[in-house]
């Protein structure tokens, strides 16, 4: 048995215990914390450096890779480069031929088409410069050539554009061979579809107006009539500095709308005629025809005359296609032409050609309403 006074000792001495072991382990406890915040501080740092080096490996490869990619780049544009100019020669050997051909003619045919285009501007201009009822814009849509081929191997002349796409169409030509769905009955028919399908696709397609009041109207025509080089006044130059002659001219019945309520083509303008398609009948028998080559006064077709109220005079005469009828056609309706699916000129049907005049088309412009 244990005296009364010792174990007052030991209670004293249990309880001194339980407050050293409350203080250890609130030391504990802290040291803990300490021990935590710092393993915590050095693992963030731990972690940034192993994103540091990682960054410098990959940065590394990267530029590795890069290295790779562009040696090889250089030696494939090398390779393409080689084979182009060889094909590029063999086409042009071929290309030669067919100039020496047609060539001499094309200096002829040029000066023709530069008459006949400024006359086509001072008709439409005529037959605007008095009108009150529209706001009248030109609008040019540059049909010049843009080489589409994918980088880096661009073209730097027309002519070498051309030559890449022609190589296969020539082999065709050449074999007496054509692609084309309604086969070509000659050789300029078929290199003509070719060539208007090449440029439609492969041009510069940038297009802007320019708003002509009635005195710049006038202004422009007195210039145009009276001095030789006066129809330059309409070549306006696009911001990839190719030289477009005006494409046509824009009829707006607001300042506000955004379509025109009447577009006149240039090109489609022949002395005071306008190429529209119309619906046709006889004087005398029911036959009823359609043609994509009916030619109306400029004037009806601005004033937006019906085609009943075109007269004899009004149009150029188609006679009845009944064969054995043959008498005076009347125009019982028109409507601004569509563009044709083949895209070429028929000049069997067209009775400008048919009358001995040469219907030069921009070729690849149809109408606003086709971009
Ligand atoms: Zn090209
Ligand atoms: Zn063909
Ligand atoms: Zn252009
Ligand atoms: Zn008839
Ligand atoms: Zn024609």
């Amino acid at each position: 048995m244990l005296p009364k006074g010792s174990d007052w000792k030991s209670r004293k001495s249990k309880k001194k215990y339980e407050l050293e072991k409350e203080q250890i382990e609130r030391i504990y406890e802290l040291e803990k914390e300490q021990v935590e915040r710092k393993y915590e501080l050095e693992k963030e740092k731990v972690k940034r450096k192993y994103n540091r080096l990682k960054n410098e490996r990959i940065e590394r490869k990267y530029k590795l890779e890069k290295e790779r990619v562009e040696k090889n780049y250089e030696l494939e544009k090398e390779q393409a480069e080689s084979t182009y100019e060889l094909e590029k020669l063999q086409v042009e050997r071929k290309y030669e031929l067919i100039e020496k051909k047609f060539g001499r003619l094309k200096i002829e045919r040029i000066k023709k088409m530069y008459e006949l285009e400024k006359e086509q501007i001072i008709e439409i201009v005529r037959n605007l410069v008095h009108n009150k009822s529209y706001i009248v814009y030109g609008y040019w849509y540059c049909h010049q050539w843009k080489c589409e081929h994918k980088k880096p191997l661009q073209c730097i002349s027309r002519e070498k554009c051309e030559y890449r796409d022609k190589l296969d169409d020539l082999q065709l030509l050449y074999s007496g061979k054509c692609k084309h769905k309604s086969q070509c009955q000659s050789v300029m028919e078929c290199r003509n579809k070719f060539k208007r399908k090449w440029q439609t696709e492969n041009n510069c397609k940038l297009e802007w107006r320019k708003r002509y009041d009635q005195e710049l109207l006038k202004k422009s025509l007195e210039v145009i009539s009276e001095r030789r080089t006066g129809w330059l006044e309409f070549f306006q130059t696009c911001e990839n500095n190719h030289e477009n002659l005006i494409s046509s001219f824009l009829l707006y019945t607001s300042e506000n709308s955004n379509k025109p309520d009447l577009e006149i083509i240039r090109h489609l303008v022949w002395n005071h005629y306008y190429r529209v398609f119309g619906n046709w009948k006889c004087s005398r028998c029911q036959k009823k025809w359609r043609s994509a080559y009916t030619w109306i006064s400029l004037q009806k077709f601005i004033t937006k005359a019906t085609g009943k109220q075109c007269i004899k005079g009004d149009y150029v005469m188609q006679k009845c296609k009944e064969r054995t009828c043959g008498n005076d056609g009347i125009i019982s309706s028109y409507k601004p032409l569509v563009r044709s699916e083949s895209g070429e000129h028929k000049r069997h049907l067209c009775e400008k050609c048919k009358r001995g005049y040469e219907c030069f088309e921009s070729g690849t412009y149809f109408g606003y309403q086709y971009i």
